[in-house]
């Protein structure tokens, strides 16, 4: 049985564990109160995708890059300038410096990377989500911050999602309604929600989410991390 670990860093940030050990990070922020890794415990990674350029999910990326040798996701715009600010070889990043954009798959080590869109706003480029496939078929949805949408559906249609990591935590982006009804129409088997709690003005715990949830899409489970916790998925 095919076993892939998840953790969450907090707000954003996951650190994903293939079952062949590939590490893969998303929106990797360990500045941050909640946050329940440090950039040091970091030991290796294949790929780093960020997905928009604010400070919150940018976190630590260009680090990761430069300490790890792993590969660098991001928006074209967004990966020029991270490229550029933190001086990494154009061969770290993505498609040989280019970066991608909204609809683009990279396959890297086979691990098979879709950039989504999302609809929310970045200083350089456009924000996006990521659809992550493992070697073993183990398929996630990391929405980025995002307002609903409804190809949210179409994407669960084209890409049978494992697992879905959604914000729910209002002001910056969906909240417990918006994401109980994308859950619905995403359709994955397990839904972790993120991007609350970090700030005092956002939703402060998933107990709303969870409640909706039940009733919008009462087949998917929702699993509830703590910042630090790491939730083991077999396919
Ligand atoms: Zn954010």
């Amino acid at each position: 049985m095919a076993r892939t670990k998840v953790k969450w860093i907090s707000h954003a940030g996951f650190q994903i564990t293939s079952g062949t050990g590939k590490v893969i990070y998303i929106d990797p922020w360990f500045d941050n109160p909640l946050a329940a890794m440090k950039l040091d415990e970091v030991k290796q990674a294949t790929l780093i995708l960020v997905t928009h350029d604010h400070f919150d999910h940018v976190g630590q990326a260009t680090e990761i890059v430069q300490k790890t040798g792993g590969l660098l996701v991001a928006n074209v715009e967004t990966a020029r300038r991270l490229q550029s600010d933190a001086k990494i070889p154009p061969e770290k990043v993505c498609y040989f410096g280019y970066g991608m954009n909204i609809g683009g798959n990279l396959v890297y080590e086979g691990i098979s990377v879709t950039m989504t869109q999302a609809f929310h706003s970045t200083a350089t480029g456009a924000p996006c989500g990521y659809i992550i496939r493992l070697e073993d078929g183990t398929t996630f949805y990391h929405a980025g911050d995002t307002g609903i949408f409804e190809s949210m559906k179409t994407l669960g249609e084209l890409y049978p999602i494992d697992v879905a990591m959604l914000p729910i935590g209002s002001v910056f982006t969906m909240d417990p309604v918006q994401a109980a009804r994308a859950t619905k129409m995403i359709s994955p088997k397990k839904v972790i929600p993120m991007h609350f709690k970090t700030f005092p003005i956002l939703v402060q715990d998933p107990s709303d989410f969870i409640e909706l949830t039940r009733k919008e899409a009462p087949n998917v489970e929702v699993i509830k991390l703590n910042p630090g916790e790491e939730y083991t998925y077999s396919k």
